[in-house]
């Protein structure tokens, strides 16, 4: 006859309780389904961090008289993909004093390849909102708006830049002064429309006098870039410039040492390559970035297109 199983000892019986809660609140979590004021490690997630007060209410059709601030997701889907960006104006918070954080901005504990597109661009919707109202760093002060990005938010490449200059402080867009301009020519060139890549920047203000940002604004601002990664989820980045591989990496060596070969950040293969003002000043070097841009188009698959 079969021994009855000893009884379960009380403290292995509440772990196991606590283990199976903890697992469906995860899932719930990732999944959107609760929002859950749930506070990890990493601190709160996007949704929890998007205060009532700060969030602002996303218009379905565009106020005139609205400013156009903080714009970004120009509705422009690649081949293939069914979802359509929207494109809206989105109202700035207004900028208090800054308040010096004690911990960076954080990523929240989300599980990206879990969501919808749709969730996806919802979530990133909701983190432009926080950072239109982020004084984490003393560029708040100094800003007239924040940048957080343009183009199609779901596709395969995204560029990342060093931060907005004063055309892009401006009009709240990222790469839209000369600097941009060439970048538009680089995508083109690439066989791309402009607006169907997606473009950020290191950090989302304006250092004053177009200066480099320094490692402690840097660092208040990852976690923004984080989390925008972990829901565009491209499948290759460009970083444009010793600062933006600095930022994704936090390696401290050159762009002439480094452009050309490739790098890898969280899983994504990243191309260093030189920024389109430095190509402003030095066009010689051109022809290496070029040669840079090809070794992604390759990856792609892409071709430069015909020329009538
Ligand atoms: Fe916040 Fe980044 Fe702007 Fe600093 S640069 S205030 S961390 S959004």
């Amino acid at each position: 006859m079969d021994e009855a199983p000893p009884p379960l000892d009380p403290r292995e019986e509440f772990f196991e309780l606590v283990s199976s809660v903890r697992a469906l609140v995860g899932f719930h979590e990732m999944t959107g389904a609760w929002g859950l004021p749930l506070h990890g490690p990493g601190g709160p997630s996007v949704v929890e961090e998007a205060p009532a007060a700060q969030a602002p209410v996303m218009p379905t059709t565009p106020t005139p008289s609205a400013p156009e601030q903080g714009r970004s997701y120009a509705a422009a889907p690649g081949p293939g993909r069914a979802f359509v960006a929207p494109t809206f104006a989105m109202p700035q918070a207004p900028v208090a004093a800054p308040v010096q954080q004690a911990s960076p901005a954080r990523a929240p504990s989300l599980r990206a390849e879990m969501l919808t597109p749709e969730a996806r661009v919802e979530r990133l919707h909701l983190l432009q909102a926080e950072v239109a109202g982020c004084t984490r760093c003393g560029l708040s002060v100094t800003r007239t708006n924040t940048v957080f990005a343009r183009g199609n938010p779901l596709s395969d490449l995204c560029f990342v830049g060093e931060g907005p200059g004063f055309d892009e402080d401006l009009s709240g867009e990222p790469f839209v002064g000369p600097a941009g301009q060439l970048l538009d020519k680089m995508i083109v060139a690439m066989g791309y429309r402009r607006d169907e890549v997606y473009i950020c920047n290191i950090v989302k203000c304006r250092p004053p006098e177009n200066r480099k940002p320094d490692p402690d604004e840097m660092e208040a601002c990852r976690g923004y870039l984080v989390t925008q990664l972990e829901l565009v989820r491209p499948k290759f980045i460009v970083a444009l410039g010793a600062t933006a591989i600095q930022g994704l990496l936090g390696t401290t060596e050159g762009i002439t040492r480094l452009r050309g070969k490739w790098k890898m950040y969280k899983g994504v293969p990243v191309m260093p390559t030189f920024h389109p003002a430095y190509l402003l000043r030095q066009p010689t070097a051109k022809r290496d970035t070029w040669t840079d841009l090809q070794e992604v188009m390759a990856r792609l698959g892409k071709k430069p297109p015909v020329r009538a």
